[in-house]
């Protein structure tokens, strides 16, 4: 579920999947210029700050490279 906020969501770059295509797509589909790439040979990063939790880039990435992390689905560790 979206709330517009990625107040308890972490979207990574999964680099195991990224095949650092030369056009972004996930990049391109961000509205909230999230997608930080200081180098064009490298996967890119997500910037959580300016993330708005749209989930577009999951759906557009080809590869399913963008993973997503919601905090509170697992039950928290002992301790
Ligand atoms: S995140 Fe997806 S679309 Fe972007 S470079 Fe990696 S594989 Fe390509
Ligand atoms: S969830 Fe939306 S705002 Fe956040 S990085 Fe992906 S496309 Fe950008």
């Amino acid at each position: 579920m979206t709330d517009g906020t990625a107040r308890n969501i972490m979207l990574k770059i999964d680099d195991g999947l990224c095949r650092v295509c030369k056009r972004c797509l996930a990049d391109e589909s961000c509205r909230g210029s999230a997608f930080v790439r200081f180098d064009k040979q490298e996967s890119p990063f997500i910037d959580m700050s300016r993330c708005w939790g749209c989930m577009e880039c999951v759906a557009v990435c080809p590869f399913g490279a963008v993973v997503r992390h919601t905090y509170g689905d697992e039950a928290l560790p002992p301790g």
